[in-house]
């Protein structure tokens, strides 16, 4: 889209009610947060997936009525798996007039080079896709980066940390990067997955398959998460709005992480991290949506 305002990319989606209840949601997470602000250059990662199309719709459209300026830019990076049609969603950046770069890159080549036998494909996956976003959302004069994880991403995450890593977080709706320059943004935070999805077909988003070698056989743990949280929703509808809200209702005095108390009598004895993986990274994880979906 080149963000002219002559220019209607989600025109056709405007009068849909659920695109409708998507933009409040976005628009309550971008106030809640201070996602956005006059003068922005966001750099919009496009995977193909359901949520990051829906995302850059919904931003393109928040755009075109907010009372302050900002600029988008689709990009998309191609780890090089064979198949992996990134044609059809520059069709997508075309036919709906977005700014957009397609950025190609050769990192199934890399990892099938440098993988270590029995290592995580998505971990090293991730972190070139990762550092290939950063690179171009610099190299665009971008000062932010939006990425689409939303409502279940952030609950699965904050379990994921709780049952394997030993930590209590999850993500962050807006955070530096460690390279000082960008700000990560993700105003999904409060959309739930299943709607996106509802969308997604209403609109016929094209979506596409990453095509990697692990593609639908990875992300164990946190499908585990998923089947989990449905369970637990068939005796507790509430419970995924209840998780999302306590990650915004924490009180550090009733934790046991000594590096929060103010009255701390030294360092304490607990070391649960030792036992556990690092990170996330090292288990069986969902990384694509830790990256744009
Ligand atoms: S599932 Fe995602 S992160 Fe993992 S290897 Fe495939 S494309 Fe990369």
């Amino acid at each position: 889209m080149s963000n002219s305002d002559s220019k209607k990319p989600s025109e056709e989606f405007k009068n849909n009610r659920l695109f409708r209840t998507l933009r409040h949601g976005v628009g309550k997470a971008i106030a809640d947060f201070g996602l956005i602000n006059e003068g922005d250059r966001i750099a919009v990662a496009v995977s193909g997936g359901k949520d990051s199309y829906t995302l850059l719709l919904v931003l393109e459209e928040l755009r075109r009525r907010a009372p302050v300026k900002f600029e988008l830019i689709a990009v998309n990076i191609d780890s090089g798996y064979p198949g992996y049609r990134t044609d059809t969603i520059e069709d997508f950046f075309v036919k709906n007039d977005f700014s957009y770069r397609m950025v190609p890159s050769e990192h199934y080549a890399i990892i099938k080079e440098k993988r270590r036998p029995g290592s995580s494909f998505c971990s090293i996956c991730s972190r070139l896709k990762r550092g290939a976003l950063y690179e171009a959302a610099q190299t665009l004069g971008c000062n932010k980066l939006a990425l689409g994880h939303h409502q279940d991403d952030f609950i699965e995450t904050l379990l994921l940390n709780q049952f394997f890593v030993g930590s209590l977080k999850s993500m962050s709706a807006s955070m530096l990067a460690d390279n000082g320059i960008i700000t990560v943004i993700r105003p999904l935070v409060y959309l739930a997955e299943e709607d996106i999805a509802t969308f997604s077909r209403q609109a016929e988003l094209p979506v596409v398959c990453c095509c990697c070698p692990v593609c639908g056989t990875a992300d164990v743990q946190r499908k585990r998460m998923k089947q989990l949280l449905k369970e637990l929703q068939a005796d507790i509808p509430y419970v995924k709005s209840s998780l999302l809200k306590a990650l915004s209702n924490v009180h550090p005095r009733h934790l046991l992480d000594t590096s929060l108390r103010r009255d701390s009598a030294g360092p304490g004895t607990l070391d649960i991290h030792s036992a556990y993986p690092a990170s996330l990274a090292d288990l069986d994880s969902h990384v694509c949506q830790q990256i744009e979906d």
